[in-house]
Protein backbone atom coordinates (compact mmCIF):
# COMPACT_ATOMS: atom_id res chain seq x y z
CA UNK A 1 0.00 0.00 0.00
CA UNK A 2 1.45 3.79 -1.08
CA UNK A 3 0.24 6.13 0.79
CA UNK A 4 -0.02 9.73 -0.44
CA UNK A 5 -1.96 13.34 0.14
CA UNK A 6 -3.23 13.60 -3.77
CA UNK A 7 -3.10 10.71 -6.39
CA UNK A 8 -3.55 12.76 -9.58
CA UNK A 9 -4.05 10.63 -12.42
CA UNK A 10 -2.57 11.84 -15.70
CA UNK A 11 0.48 13.25 -16.47
CA UNK A 12 0.22 15.33 -19.19
CA UNK A 13 -0.14 19.34 -19.47
CA UNK A 14 -2.30 19.50 -16.54
CA UNK A 15 -1.79 16.79 -14.49
CA UNK A 16 1.86 17.96 -14.38
CA UNK A 17 0.87 21.44 -13.41
CA UNK A 18 -1.24 19.91 -10.85
CA UNK A 19 1.74 18.43 -8.97
CA UNK A 20 3.75 21.36 -9.82
CA UNK A 21 1.25 23.44 -7.83
CA UNK A 22 0.45 21.30 -4.94
CA UNK A 23 4.14 20.46 -4.11
CA UNK A 24 4.62 24.50 -4.30
CA UNK A 25 2.51 24.03 -1.61
CA UNK A 26 4.18 21.52 0.06
CA UNK A 27 1.30 18.53 -0.08
CA UNK A 28 2.48 14.88 -1.23
CA UNK A 29 1.13 14.02 -4.48
CA UNK A 30 1.37 10.50 -6.57
CA UNK A 31 1.43 11.12 -10.16
CA UNK A 32 0.43 8.12 -12.03
CA UNK A 33 0.28 8.59 -16.21
CA UNK A 34 -0.66 5.64 -18.72
CA UNK A 35 2.21 6.64 -21.54
CA UNK A 36 6.42 6.45 -21.09
CA UNK A 37 6.74 9.78 -21.12
CA UNK A 38 5.47 13.41 -21.60
CA UNK A 39 3.87 14.29 -24.86
CA UNK A 40 4.78 13.19 -28.01
CA UNK A 41 2.78 15.72 -30.65
CA UNK A 42 2.78 19.64 -29.86
CA UNK A 43 -0.58 19.70 -29.47
CA UNK A 44 -1.26 23.05 -26.95
CA UNK A 45 0.74 26.19 -28.39
CA UNK A 46 -0.67 29.57 -27.51
CA UNK A 47 -0.26 30.36 -24.13
CA UNK A 48 -2.06 33.10 -22.61
CA UNK A 49 -0.78 35.10 -19.84
CA UNK A 50 -2.24 34.19 -17.01
CA UNK A 51 -0.66 30.64 -17.32
CA UNK A 52 2.47 32.77 -18.11
CA UNK A 53 1.90 34.45 -14.63
CA UNK A 54 1.24 31.27 -12.91
CA UNK A 55 4.54 29.48 -14.17
CA UNK A 56 5.97 32.77 -12.84
CA UNK A 57 4.26 31.99 -9.01
CA UNK A 58 6.10 29.00 -9.14
CA UNK A 59 9.69 30.43 -10.75
CA UNK A 60 9.40 28.77 -14.26
CA UNK A 61 8.51 31.81 -16.29
CA UNK A 62 11.85 32.43 -17.08
CA UNK A 63 12.65 28.53 -18.41
CA UNK A 64 9.46 28.66 -20.72
CA UNK A 65 10.24 31.59 -22.19
CA UNK A 66 13.91 30.66 -23.14
CA UNK A 67 12.41 27.56 -24.60
CA UNK A 68 9.44 29.30 -26.66
CA UNK A 69 12.58 31.89 -28.40
CA UNK A 70 13.85 28.68 -29.12
CA UNK A 71 11.10 27.68 -31.48
CA UNK A 72 8.92 30.87 -32.19
CA UNK A 73 9.80 35.00 -32.48
CA UNK A 74 8.17 36.37 -29.52
CA UNK A 75 5.19 38.38 -29.91
CA UNK A 76 4.02 37.02 -33.59
CA UNK A 77 0.20 37.60 -34.83
CA UNK A 78 -2.64 35.28 -35.72
CA UNK A 79 -3.97 35.50 -39.17
CA UNK A 80 -6.30 33.86 -41.66
CA UNK A 81 -5.42 33.17 -44.97
CA UNK A 82 -6.74 31.47 -48.08
CA UNK A 83 -3.25 29.80 -48.58
CA UNK A 84 0.24 30.44 -46.61
CA UNK A 85 1.30 31.85 -50.17
CA UNK A 86 -1.76 33.47 -51.27
CA UNK A 87 -4.37 36.21 -49.83
CA UNK A 88 -4.85 37.06 -46.57
CA UNK A 89 -8.00 37.15 -45.35
CA UNK A 90 -8.31 38.38 -42.08
CA UNK A 91 -6.02 39.58 -38.92
CA UNK A 92 -7.47 38.35 -35.73
CA UNK A 93 -4.40 39.23 -33.51
CA UNK A 94 -1.74 41.41 -34.96
CA UNK A 95 0.99 40.88 -32.00
CA UNK A 96 0.21 39.06 -29.47
CA UNK A 97 1.61 41.33 -27.04
CA UNK A 98 0.38 44.57 -27.75
CA UNK A 99 -1.12 46.69 -24.81
CA UNK A 100 0.48 43.49 -22.60
CA UNK A 101 3.16 45.72 -20.68
CA UNK A 102 0.32 47.63 -18.47
CA UNK A 103 -1.49 45.13 -17.12
CA UNK A 104 0.70 42.46 -16.86
CA UNK A 105 4.13 41.53 -15.89
CA UNK A 106 3.79 38.86 -17.97
CA UNK A 107 3.52 38.56 -21.67
CA UNK A 108 1.40 35.33 -24.23
CA UNK A 109 3.73 33.06 -26.01
CA UNK A 110 3.56 29.92 -28.55
CA UNK A 111 5.52 26.87 -27.86
CA UNK A 112 4.52 23.34 -28.32
CA UNK A 113 3.40 21.51 -25.62
CA UNK A 114 5.69 18.69 -26.43
CA UNK A 115 8.46 21.46 -24.98
CA UNK A 116 6.36 22.84 -22.15
CA UNK A 117 5.40 19.94 -20.42
CA UNK A 118 8.99 18.73 -19.85
CA UNK A 119 9.48 21.80 -18.01
CA UNK A 120 6.68 21.63 -15.96
CA UNK A 121 7.58 18.25 -14.96
CA UNK A 122 11.10 18.72 -13.75
CA UNK A 123 9.52 21.75 -11.86
CA UNK A 124 7.16 19.66 -10.28
CA UNK A 125 10.14 16.50 -9.62
CA UNK A 126 12.33 19.44 -7.89
CA UNK A 127 9.49 20.55 -5.61
CA UNK A 128 9.01 16.86 -4.50
CA UNK A 129 6.33 15.40 -6.59
CA UNK A 130 6.82 11.93 -7.40
CA UNK A 131 5.47 10.89 -10.90
CA UNK A 132 5.33 7.26 -12.18
CA UNK A 133 5.13 6.92 -15.95
CA UNK A 134 3.97 3.88 -17.67
CA UNK A 135 1.89 3.70 -15.09
CA UNK A 136 -2.29 3.33 -15.06
CA UNK A 137 -5.03 3.98 -12.55
CA UNK A 138 -7.18 1.16 -13.09
CA UNK A 139 -9.59 1.19 -10.59
CA UNK A 140 -10.97 3.39 -7.44
CA UNK A 141 -13.43 3.17 -4.55
CA UNK A 142 -13.89 6.65 -2.13
CA UNK A 143 -15.16 6.73 1.38
CA UNK A 144 -15.26 8.88 3.88
CA UNK A 145 -11.63 9.65 4.53
CA UNK A 146 -10.23 9.08 1.34
CA UNK A 147 -9.33 7.20 -2.43
CA UNK A 148 -8.06 4.42 -2.81
CA UNK A 149 -7.26 3.53 -6.25
CA UNK A 150 -5.39 0.33 -8.08
CA UNK A 151 -2.32 1.19 -10.12
CA UNK A 152 -0.64 -1.15 -12.49
CA UNK A 153 2.54 -0.89 -14.72
CA UNK A 154 1.56 -1.20 -18.39
CA UNK A 155 5.06 -2.92 -19.00
CA UNK A 156 5.47 -5.69 -15.60
CA UNK A 157 1.83 -5.80 -15.28
CA UNK A 158 2.55 -5.32 -11.14
CA UNK A 159 -0.26 -3.53 -9.41
CA UNK A 160 -0.43 -1.62 -6.40
CA UNK A 161 -2.85 -0.18 -4.38
CA UNK A 162 -2.83 3.82 -3.53
CA UNK A 163 -4.24 5.30 -0.71
CA UNK A 164 -4.70 8.94 -0.98
CA UNK A 165 -7.13 11.78 1.06
CA UNK A 166 -8.01 13.27 -2.95
CA UNK A 167 -7.77 12.56 -6.45
CA UNK A 168 -7.43 14.34 -8.72
CA UNK A 169 -8.83 13.38 -12.69
CA UNK A 170 -6.01 14.43 -15.21
CA UNK A 171 -6.96 11.90 -17.45
CA UNK A 172 -8.25 14.02 -20.57
CA UNK A 173 -11.56 14.40 -22.46
CA UNK A 174 -12.59 10.99 -22.61
CA UNK A 175 -11.91 10.46 -18.96
CA UNK A 176 -12.69 7.50 -17.34
CA UNK A 177 -12.88 8.45 -13.79
CA UNK A 178 -15.32 11.33 -14.47
CA UNK A 179 -17.64 8.51 -16.87
CA UNK A 180 -17.26 5.87 -13.44
CA UNK A 181 -18.46 9.14 -11.25
CA UNK A 182 -22.08 9.38 -13.48
CA UNK A 183 -21.06 13.24 -14.30
CA UNK A 184 -22.85 14.36 -17.41
CA UNK A 185 -21.26 16.93 -19.73
CA UNK A 186 -23.39 19.32 -21.73
CA UNK A 187 -22.73 22.03 -24.51
CA UNK A 188 -22.57 21.78 -28.13
CA UNK A 189 -20.65 18.21 -28.22
CA UNK A 190 -19.01 16.56 -30.94
CA UNK A 191 -17.88 18.89 -33.79
CA UNK A 192 -15.90 17.12 -36.61
CA UNK A 193 -13.27 14.27 -36.88
CA UNK A 194 -9.92 16.28 -37.40
CA UNK A 195 -6.35 15.47 -38.49
CA UNK A 196 -3.04 17.56 -37.68
CA UNK A 197 -0.45 16.57 -40.12
CA UNK A 198 2.70 17.34 -38.87
CA UNK A 199 4.85 18.01 -41.64
CA UNK A 200 8.37 19.09 -43.82
CA UNK A 201 8.23 21.56 -45.95
CA UNK A 202 9.96 24.72 -46.90
CA UNK A 203 7.51 27.50 -46.52
CA UNK A 204 10.20 30.18 -45.47
CA UNK A 205 9.10 32.63 -49.03
CA UNK A 206 5.48 31.91 -48.83
CA UNK A 207 5.67 33.45 -45.14
CA UNK A 208 7.45 36.37 -46.37
CA UNK A 209 8.63 37.60 -43.39
CA UNK A 210 5.50 37.56 -41.48
CA UNK A 211 5.78 36.65 -37.90
CA UNK A 212 2.59 34.54 -37.20
CA UNK A 213 2.42 31.88 -34.16
CA UNK A 214 -1.03 30.42 -35.87
CA UNK A 215 -2.18 30.92 -39.39
CA UNK A 216 -6.09 29.94 -40.06
CA UNK A 217 -6.76 28.21 -43.86
CA UNK A 218 -9.80 29.22 -45.14
CA UNK A 219 -10.42 27.68 -48.78
CA UNK A 220 -11.59 25.92 -51.34
CA UNK A 221 -10.17 22.41 -49.98
CA UNK A 222 -9.83 22.62 -46.35
CA UNK A 223 -10.47 24.93 -43.29
CA UNK A 224 -8.07 24.42 -40.09
CA UNK A 225 -5.09 25.98 -38.98
CA UNK A 226 -0.59 26.20 -39.13
CA UNK A 227 1.69 26.40 -36.54
CA UNK A 228 4.70 26.87 -38.03
CA UNK A 229 8.79 26.93 -36.33
CA UNK A 230 10.07 30.24 -36.98
CA UNK A 231 12.44 28.93 -39.83
CA UNK A 232 9.51 27.94 -41.41
CA UNK A 233 10.75 24.96 -42.54
CA UNK A 234 8.24 22.27 -40.65
CA UNK A 235 5.65 22.63 -38.01
CA UNK A 236 1.79 21.01 -38.63
CA UNK A 237 -1.28 22.07 -40.20
CA UNK A 238 -4.67 20.91 -38.47
CA UNK A 239 -7.32 20.12 -40.95
CA UNK A 240 -11.22 20.63 -39.10
CA UNK A 241 -13.30 20.45 -42.11
CA UNK A 242 -13.27 20.37 -45.46
CA UNK A 243 -13.75 23.74 -47.71
CA UNK A 244 -17.20 22.86 -49.27
CA UNK A 245 -19.15 22.27 -46.36
CA UNK A 246 -21.92 20.91 -48.93
CA UNK A 247 -20.03 17.60 -49.23
CA UNK A 248 -21.20 14.72 -46.71
CA UNK A 249 -17.60 13.76 -45.13
CA UNK A 250 -16.76 17.45 -44.93
CA UNK A 251 -16.35 17.14 -40.96
CA UNK A 252 -14.83 13.05 -40.85
CA UNK A 253 -11.57 14.47 -42.49
CA UNK A 254 -9.47 11.85 -40.27
CA UNK A 255 -11.86 8.82 -42.06
CA UNK A 256 -9.74 7.18 -44.53
CA UNK A 257 -7.16 9.62 -44.29
CA UNK A 258 -4.19 8.66 -46.72
CA UNK A 259 -0.51 10.08 -46.90
CA UNK A 260 -1.55 11.17 -50.68
CA UNK A 261 -3.83 13.32 -49.18
CA UNK A 262 -2.13 14.66 -46.53
CA UNK A 263 0.14 16.06 -49.27
CA UNK A 264 -2.81 17.19 -50.99
CA UNK A 265 -3.61 19.69 -48.13
CA UNK A 266 -0.24 20.48 -47.54
CA UNK A 267 0.11 21.63 -50.81
CA UNK A 268 -3.42 23.68 -50.23
CA UNK A 269 -2.84 25.34 -47.77
CA UNK A 270 0.13 26.61 -48.70
CA UNK A 271 -0.74 27.96 -51.68
CA UNK A 272 2.72 25.94 -53.13
CA UNK A 273 0.98 22.56 -55.20
CA UNK A 274 4.64 21.80 -56.15
CA UNK A 275 6.02 22.23 -53.05
CA UNK A 276 8.71 18.68 -51.73
CA UNK A 277 6.43 17.50 -48.79
CA UNK A 278 7.47 15.06 -46.35
CA UNK A 279 4.94 13.61 -43.62
CA UNK A 280 6.50 12.99 -40.20
CA UNK A 281 2.91 12.02 -38.82
CA UNK A 282 -0.88 12.27 -38.45
CA UNK A 283 -2.77 12.08 -35.45
CA UNK A 284 -6.70 12.18 -35.68
CA UNK A 285 -8.83 14.04 -32.64
CA UNK A 286 -12.16 14.93 -32.41
CA UNK A 287 -13.23 18.75 -31.89
CA UNK A 288 -15.78 18.73 -29.36
CA UNK A 289 -17.26 21.42 -27.52
CA UNK A 290 -18.39 20.18 -23.76
CA UNK A 291 -18.35 20.79 -20.34
CA UNK A 292 -18.90 18.38 -16.68
CA UNK A 293 -21.96 19.38 -14.84
CA UNK A 294 -19.95 19.57 -12.09
CA UNK A 295 -15.80 19.30 -11.39
CA UNK A 296 -16.13 17.83 -7.95
CA UNK A 297 -17.62 14.23 -6.32
CA UNK A 298 -16.71 13.86 -3.01
CA UNK A 299 -12.94 13.52 -3.31
CA UNK A 300 -12.23 13.29 -6.35
CA UNK A 301 -11.52 16.72 -8.49
CA UNK A 302 -11.57 16.98 -12.52
CA UNK A 303 -9.47 19.65 -14.12
CA UNK A 304 -7.94 20.11 -17.82
CA UNK A 305 -9.80 18.63 -20.42
CA UNK A 306 -11.70 15.52 -18.31
CA UNK A 307 -13.44 18.55 -17.04
CA UNK A 308 -13.46 20.45 -19.91
CA UNK A 309 -12.72 20.11 -23.66
CA UNK A 310 -13.00 22.55 -26.23
CA UNK A 311 -12.20 23.49 -29.96
CA UNK A 312 -8.68 24.78 -30.20
CA UNK A 313 -9.79 28.25 -31.60
CA UNK A 314 -8.17 30.86 -29.68
CA UNK A 315 -6.13 28.30 -27.48
CA UNK A 316 -8.30 27.67 -24.19
CA UNK A 317 -8.29 23.93 -23.52
CA UNK A 318 -5.03 23.97 -21.91
CA UNK A 319 -4.50 27.03 -20.43
CA UNK A 320 -7.89 26.51 -18.83
CA UNK A 321 -6.77 23.52 -17.31
CA UNK A 322 -4.19 24.73 -16.04
CA UNK A 323 -5.79 27.41 -14.19
CA UNK A 324 -7.92 24.87 -12.46
CA UNK A 325 -5.21 23.16 -11.01
CA UNK A 326 -3.66 26.33 -9.68
CA UNK A 327 -6.95 27.53 -8.59
CA UNK A 328 -7.36 23.61 -6.71
CA UNK A 329 -3.81 23.42 -4.63
CA UNK A 330 -3.95 25.85 -2.47
CA UNK A 331 -7.45 25.26 -0.82
CA UNK A 332 -6.33 21.35 -0.92
CA UNK A 333 -3.18 22.85 0.94
CA UNK A 334 -5.02 24.54 3.22
CA UNK A 335 -7.41 21.99 3.82
CA UNK A 336 -4.93 18.79 4.14
CA UNK A 337 -2.85 21.53 6.82
CA UNK A 338 -6.23 21.62 8.73
CA UNK A 339 -5.88 25.23 8.41
CA UNK A 340 -8.82 25.62 6.30
CA UNK A 341 -12.91 23.99 6.61
CA UNK A 342 -13.00 21.10 3.84
CA UNK A 343 -15.99 23.18 2.48
CA UNK A 344 -13.15 25.20 0.86
CA UNK A 345 -12.16 22.71 -1.33
CA UNK A 346 -16.48 22.88 -2.54
CA UNK A 347 -15.08 26.38 -3.87
CA UNK A 348 -13.45 24.27 -6.82
CA UNK A 349 -16.66 23.53 -8.64
CA UNK A 350 -18.57 27.23 -7.95
CA UNK A 351 -15.35 29.02 -9.01
CA UNK A 352 -13.87 26.83 -11.78
CA UNK A 353 -16.95 25.49 -13.73
CA UNK A 354 -18.64 28.10 -14.49
CA UNK A 355 -15.36 29.62 -15.70
CA UNK A 356 -14.72 25.76 -17.68
CA UNK A 357 -17.83 26.70 -19.49
CA UNK A 358 -17.50 29.95 -20.22
CA UNK A 359 -14.18 29.26 -21.98
CA UNK A 360 -16.02 25.96 -23.78
CA UNK A 361 -18.47 28.25 -25.08
CA UNK A 362 -15.79 31.17 -26.32
CA UNK A 363 -14.00 28.74 -27.82
CA UNK A 364 -16.93 27.52 -29.66
CA UNK A 365 -17.92 30.80 -30.64
CA UNK A 366 -14.19 31.14 -32.26
CA UNK A 367 -14.90 27.51 -34.24
CA UNK A 368 -18.40 29.33 -35.77
CA UNK A 369 -16.64 32.47 -36.06
CA UNK A 370 -13.40 31.64 -37.88
CA UNK A 371 -13.91 27.41 -39.05
CA UNK A 372 -17.83 27.00 -39.70
CA UNK A 373 -19.99 30.21 -39.88
CA UNK A 374 -22.56 27.91 -41.94
CA UNK A 375 -23.30 27.04 -38.20
CA UNK A 376 -25.04 29.97 -37.69
CA UNK A 377 -25.13 32.28 -34.22
CA UNK A 378 -28.19 30.69 -32.92
CA UNK A 379 -27.10 29.27 -29.54
CA UNK A 380 -23.63 30.97 -29.89
CA UNK A 381 -22.47 33.23 -27.02
CA UNK A 382 -21.31 37.06 -28.53
CA UNK A 383 -17.49 37.07 -28.14
CA UNK A 384 -15.66 37.89 -25.12
CA UNK A 385 -12.13 39.74 -25.63
CA UNK A 386 -9.33 37.76 -25.40
CA UNK A 387 -7.55 39.54 -22.60
CA UNK A 388 -11.22 39.83 -20.28
CA UNK A 389 -11.06 35.75 -21.57
CA UNK A 390 -7.56 35.41 -20.18
CA UNK A 391 -7.12 37.48 -16.96
CA UNK A 392 -10.63 39.23 -16.54
CA UNK A 393 -12.76 36.29 -15.25
CA UNK A 394 -14.46 36.50 -11.85
CA UNK A 395 -15.35 33.76 -9.15
CA UNK A 396 -18.08 33.86 -6.93
CA UNK A 397 -18.04 31.57 -3.84
CA UNK A 398 -17.72 31.80 -0.13
CA UNK A 399 -14.27 31.80 -0.46
CA UNK A 400 -15.05 35.40 -2.02
CA UNK A 401 -16.71 38.62 0.05
CA UNK A 402 -18.33 40.33 -3.23
CA UNK A 403 -19.10 43.36 -2.61
CA UNK A 404 -23.30 44.62 -2.83
CA UNK A 405 -24.06 45.54 -5.91
CA UNK A 406 -21.10 44.11 -7.90
CA UNK A 407 -23.61 41.30 -10.29
CA UNK A 408 -22.64 38.05 -10.65
CA UNK A 409 -20.80 38.49 -14.42
CA UNK A 410 -18.06 36.15 -14.88
CA UNK A 411 -15.72 38.42 -16.22
CA UNK A 412 -14.67 42.16 -16.53
CA UNK A 413 -12.62 44.12 -18.45
CA UNK A 414 -9.04 43.87 -16.16
CA UNK A 415 -8.50 47.52 -17.13
CA UNK A 416 -11.15 48.51 -15.54
CA UNK A 417 -12.49 45.89 -12.58
CA UNK A 418 -9.96 47.58 -10.06
CA UNK A 419 -9.26 44.78 -7.40
CA UNK A 420 -13.26 43.85 -7.24
CA UNK A 421 -13.38 40.83 -5.00
CA UNK A 422 -13.38 37.83 -7.22
CA UNK A 423 -11.06 38.92 -10.01
CA UNK A 424 -7.62 38.46 -10.48
CA UNK A 425 -5.37 41.44 -8.52
CA UNK A 426 -4.17 43.99 -11.19
CA UNK A 427 -1.03 44.69 -11.97
CA UNK A 428 1.04 47.16 -10.78
CA UNK A 429 5.08 47.41 -10.68
CA UNK A 430 6.27 48.23 -7.30
CA UNK A 431 9.78 48.65 -5.91
CA UNK A 432 11.53 46.04 -3.38
CA UNK A 433 15.20 46.54 -2.17
CA UNK A 434 15.75 48.54 -5.01
CA UNK A 435 14.24 46.04 -7.67
CA UNK A 436 10.98 46.23 -9.63
CA UNK A 437 8.42 43.91 -8.75
CA UNK A 438 4.74 43.45 -9.86
CA UNK A 439 2.30 43.53 -6.81
CA UNK A 440 1.52 39.48 -8.76
CA UNK A 441 5.44 38.40 -6.94
CA UNK A 442 3.67 39.25 -4.28
CA UNK A 443 1.40 36.67 -4.38
CA UNK A 444 1.52 32.76 -4.81
CA UNK A 445 1.97 31.03 -1.15
CA UNK A 446 0.66 32.74 1.35
CA UNK A 447 -2.93 34.99 1.62
CA UNK A 448 -1.59 38.33 1.62
CA UNK A 449 -2.67 41.81 2.79
CA UNK A 450 -1.95 45.11 0.83
CA UNK A 451 -2.57 48.26 2.46
CA UNK A 452 -2.30 51.43 0.77
CA UNK A 453 -0.04 54.33 2.09
CA UNK A 454 -2.32 55.81 5.32
CA UNK A 455 -2.96 52.24 6.44
CA UNK A 456 -5.41 52.94 9.13
CA UNK A 457 -4.20 49.75 10.95
CA UNK A 458 -4.59 46.74 8.24
CA UNK A 459 -1.16 45.27 8.26
CA UNK A 460 -0.74 44.91 12.52
CA UNK A 461 -4.82 43.55 12.32
CA UNK A 462 -3.96 41.63 9.29
CA UNK A 463 -1.26 39.80 11.22
CA UNK A 464 -2.54 39.36 14.47
CA UNK A 465 -5.79 37.55 12.75
CA UNK A 466 -3.26 35.49 11.27
CA UNK A 467 -1.85 34.74 14.34
CA UNK A 468 -4.96 33.89 15.77
CA UNK A 469 -5.79 31.35 13.05
CA UNK A 470 -2.43 29.79 12.93
CA UNK A 471 -2.58 31.35 9.23
CA UNK A 472 0.46 31.95 7.57
CA UNK A 473 -0.02 35.40 6.00
CA UNK A 474 2.26 38.43 4.44
CA UNK A 475 1.13 42.08 4.59
CA UNK A 476 2.68 45.23 3.30
CA UNK A 477 2.06 48.47 3.64
CA UNK A 478 2.77 49.90 0.02
CA UNK A 479 4.14 53.04 0.37
CA UNK A 480 7.70 55.25 0.11
CA UNK A 481 10.21 54.35 2.84
CA UNK A 482 8.71 50.88 3.05
CA UNK A 483 10.35 47.29 2.00
CA UNK A 484 7.60 47.96 -0.50
CA UNK A 485 6.41 51.08 -2.19
CA UNK A 486 4.77 52.33 -5.19
CA UNK A 487 7.15 55.77 -7.39
CA UNK A 488 5.01 55.64 -9.85
CA UNK A 489 1.74 56.29 -6.94
CA UNK A 490 -0.27 53.92 -8.57
CA UNK A 491 -1.18 51.30 -6.33
CA UNK A 492 -4.34 52.99 -4.60
CA UNK A 493 -6.27 54.02 -7.88
CA UNK A 494 -5.39 50.45 -9.55
CA UNK A 495 -7.01 48.92 -6.41
CA UNK A 496 -9.70 51.03 -6.35
CA UNK A 497 -8.85 52.08 -2.82
CA UNK A 498 -8.15 55.58 -0.72
CA UNK A 499 -5.08 56.14 0.72
CA UNK A 500 -6.36 54.25 4.26
CA UNK A 501 -7.72 51.31 2.35
CA UNK A 502 -6.67 47.71 2.01
CA UNK A 503 -7.19 44.31 -0.15
CA UNK A 504 -6.66 40.69 0.77
CA UNK A 505 -5.32 38.65 -2.05
CA UNK A 506 -5.57 35.04 -2.03
CA UNK A 507 -2.41 32.31 -2.49
CA UNK A 508 -3.91 32.27 -6.22
CA UNK A 509 -3.43 35.94 -6.65
CA UNK A 510 -7.17 36.46 -6.37
CA UNK A 511 -9.01 39.44 -4.40
CA UNK A 512 -10.56 38.44 -1.42
CA UNK A 513 -12.18 41.19 -0.08
CA UNK A 514 -11.33 44.85 -0.17
CA UNK A 515 -11.69 47.24 2.39
CA UNK A 516 -11.83 50.44 0.73
CA UNK A 517 -11.25 52.82 3.37
CA UNK A 518 -10.32 52.92 6.98
CA UNK A 519 -13.67 51.23 8.72
CA UNK A 520 -12.92 48.19 8.86
CA UNK A 521 -9.11 48.09 10.41
CA UNK A 522 -9.34 45.91 13.55
CA UNK A 523 -8.20 42.29 14.33
CA UNK A 524 -11.83 40.98 14.84
CA UNK A 525 -12.87 42.07 11.51
CA UNK A 526 -10.37 41.20 9.59
CA UNK A 527 -10.17 37.69 11.57
CA UNK A 528 -13.74 36.98 11.14
CA UNK A 529 -12.79 38.04 7.23
CA UNK A 530 -10.14 35.41 6.73
CA UNK A 531 -12.38 32.46 9.15
CA UNK A 532 -15.12 33.36 6.12
CA UNK A 533 -12.94 33.03 3.61
CA UNK A 534 -11.37 29.89 5.21
CA UNK A 535 -14.55 27.99 5.33
CA UNK A 536 -14.00 27.68 9.08
CA UNK A 537 -17.25 26.84 10.32
CA UNK A 538 -17.75 27.03 13.88
CA UNK A 539 -18.05 22.79 13.26
CA UNK A 540 -15.41 23.27 11.96
CA UNK A 541 -13.05 25.09 13.99
CA UNK A 542 -13.68 22.74 16.50
CA UNK A 543 -12.57 19.86 14.67
CA UNK A 544 -9.41 21.62 14.02
CA UNK A 545 -8.83 22.53 17.60
CA UNK A 546 -9.68 18.84 18.46
CA UNK A 547 -7.02 18.13 15.84
C1 LIG B 1 -4.54 20.53 -32.54
C2 LIG B 1 -4.70 21.02 -31.14
C3 LIG B 1 -4.27 22.29 -30.81
C4 LIG B 1 -4.42 22.77 -29.50
N1 LIG B 1 -3.98 24.02 -29.22
C5 LIG B 1 -4.09 24.50 -27.96
C6 LIG B 1 -3.55 25.76 -27.62
O1 LIG B 1 -2.98 26.46 -28.45
N2 LIG B 1 -3.66 26.16 -26.31
C7 LIG B 1 -4.25 25.38 -25.36
O2 LIG B 1 -4.30 25.79 -24.20
N3 LIG B 1 -4.76 24.17 -25.65
C8 LIG B 1 -4.70 23.71 -26.92
N4 LIG B 1 -5.15 22.46 -27.22
C9 LIG B 1 -5.79 21.67 -26.16
C10 LIG B 1 -4.77 20.99 -25.24
O3 LIG B 1 -3.92 20.16 -25.99
C11 LIG B 1 -5.52 20.17 -24.19
O4 LIG B 1 -6.48 21.00 -23.58
C12 LIG B 1 -4.55 19.65 -23.12
O5 LIG B 1 -3.69 18.66 -23.65
C13 LIG B 1 -5.34 19.01 -21.98
O6 LIG B 1 -4.43 18.50 -21.07
P1 LIG B 1 -4.89 17.44 -19.99
O7 LIG B 1 -3.67 17.16 -19.20
O8 LIG B 1 -6.12 17.89 -19.31
O9 LIG B 1 -5.35 16.17 -20.83
P2 LIG B 1 -4.53 15.24 -21.83
O10 LIG B 1 -3.46 16.02 -22.50
O11 LIG B 1 -5.53 14.55 -22.67
O12 LIG B 1 -3.83 14.19 -20.88
C14 LIG B 1 -4.52 13.21 -20.18
C15 LIG B 1 -3.49 12.19 -19.77
O13 LIG B 1 -4.09 11.26 -18.88
C16 LIG B 1 -3.53 9.98 -19.15
N5 LIG B 1 -4.46 8.98 -18.62
C17 LIG B 1 -5.76 8.80 -18.96
N6 LIG B 1 -6.31 7.81 -18.23
C18 LIG B 1 -5.32 7.36 -17.41
C19 LIG B 1 -5.27 6.34 -16.41
N7 LIG B 1 -6.33 5.59 -16.09
N8 LIG B 1 -4.10 6.13 -15.75
C20 LIG B 1 -3.00 6.88 -16.04
N9 LIG B 1 -3.00 7.86 -16.98
C21 LIG B 1 -4.14 8.10 -17.65
C22 LIG B 1 -3.38 9.94 -20.65
O14 LIG B 1 -2.43 8.98 -21.05
C23 LIG B 1 -2.95 11.38 -20.95
O15 LIG B 1 -1.56 11.53 -21.01
C24 LIG B 1 -5.03 21.96 -28.52
C25 LIG B 1 -5.46 20.67 -28.84
C26 LIG B 1 -5.30 20.21 -30.14
C27 LIG B 1 -5.79 18.82 -30.47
Amino acid sequence: MIETDVLIVGGSLVGLSAAAFLSWHGVPTLSVERHHGTAIHPRAGHFHLRTLEVLRSIGLEARVRAASEEQFDPDGGINAVESLAGKEIATYIANLNAGVAAVSPSTRLFMTQQSLEPLIRIRAEELGASLRYATELVAFEQDADGVTGQIRNVTTGETNEVRAKYMIAADGNRSPIRERLGIRTRGPGHLADCVTIYFHADCGAALRGRNLGVIYVFNQDLRGFFRLVRTGDSGFLAVMTLGDMSKPDALKIAQGITNERCVAFVHSATGMPDAKVEIEDVASWRAVAEVAERFTAGRVFLVGDAAHVMPPMGGFGGNTGVQDAHNLAWKMALVLKGLAGPDLLATYNSERQPIGELAMQQAYTRYVLRVVPERGKEGMQPLVDDLSMEIGYRYHSPAIVSEAGTGEALYEDPRRSKAMPGTRAPHVLLQRGGTRISTLDLFGKNFCLLAAANDAGYCDAARDAAVGLGLALDAYRVARGENVSDPDGRFADAYGLSDSGAVIVRPDGFVAWRAKDARHASTATVSAVLRSLLCRSEQAQASLAAG
